[in-house]
């Protein structure tokens, strides 16, 4: 069979029409300066290979779930001033999730789950806003979260660090520049108390919080450490598109016990 059968851009009207996906799982990723490392695509690289993974777990059980076309461009609100950074605004968003939920909807798809690789999307607003116009069930997932990270890495940083560089080893090595042209990644802190404790919150300014763009020090990064931990998350993550592919939208809660 050509193409993967649960990637919906490798796919055929006809495998569709024959079973139409009860899941589908849209990877929303972004356009960003990774340190001097990693490209733009990363985050755009990272959820792909993460959706259709995970899917691949699923559709191997039985489930009928599909992999959609990665939407490349995240909010960038706070990387304004790093050139060709590409900045998707939350209300623009909003209305690409509408535009594509209400297709599904009437096309008779039960589930739409974001798979987000992008700390600066965030889709449940949209979702709260959304989920009462159609009538396709709505979630969001973002795929670093999936599973805890501490086991896996020494240096947690957010961005372009040993978490993303060792994902990206593993996934696409030829895209990635030798370790000795990284930046450190060092992050300045907030100055004021209350937003370094985190409990008061304002989009970082990123040429202010670091030098390079990144967040994290990816000198400790290998492509075995991505393969472990990419592993823990596409078997969890495909674990979830199974329950929610046989969950039933009426009726999602119990009591406890
Ligand atoms: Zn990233």
């Amino acid at each position: 069979m050509p193409g993967r059968p649960y990637v919906l851009a490798e796919t055929t009207w006809k495998a569709i029409r024959d079973r139409l996906p009860e899941v589908a799982v849209l990877p929303w990723g972004a356009t960003e300066a990774h340190n001097y490392h990693l490209p733009y695509a990363t985050d755009n690289l990272q959820c792909d290979h993460v959706a259709a993974e995970a899917v691949r777990r699923a559709w191997e059980a039985g489930a009928a779930v599909v992999a959609l076309p990665t939407i490349p461009f995240g909010v960038q609100a706070g990387q304004l001033d790093i050139p060709l950074c590409l900045d998707m605004r939350p209300s623009t968003q909003l209305a690409v999730l509408g535009d594509l939920a209400r297709c599904l909807s009437g096309q008779g798809v039960r589930k739409l789950a974001v798979l987000n690789g992008h700390g600066g999307n965030d889709f449940r607003q949209m979702i709260r806003e959304l989920q009462s116009q159609v009538q396709i069930f709505l979630c969001a997932v973002s795929w670093y979260k999936v599973v805890d990270q501490r086991p896996y890495f020494s240096d947690l940083g957010d961005h372009a660090g040993e978490l993303e560089t060792s994902v990206m080893l593993h996934i696409a090595p030829d895209l990635v520049w030798p370790l000795s042209e990284a930046g450190d990644g060092r992050e300045r802190r907030p100055k004021i108390a209350a937003m370094k404790e985190g409990w008061a919150w304002a989009p970082r300014r990123w040429t202010q919080v670091s030098a390079d763009t990144g967040i994290g020090d990816p000198r400790g990064a290998t492509p075995e450490k991505g393969a472990a931990y990419l592993a823990a998350v596409i078997d969890r993550l495909g674990r979830f598109l199974i329950d929610l592919a046989a969950a039933d939208p009426g009726d999602m809660y119990a009591d406890p016990g």
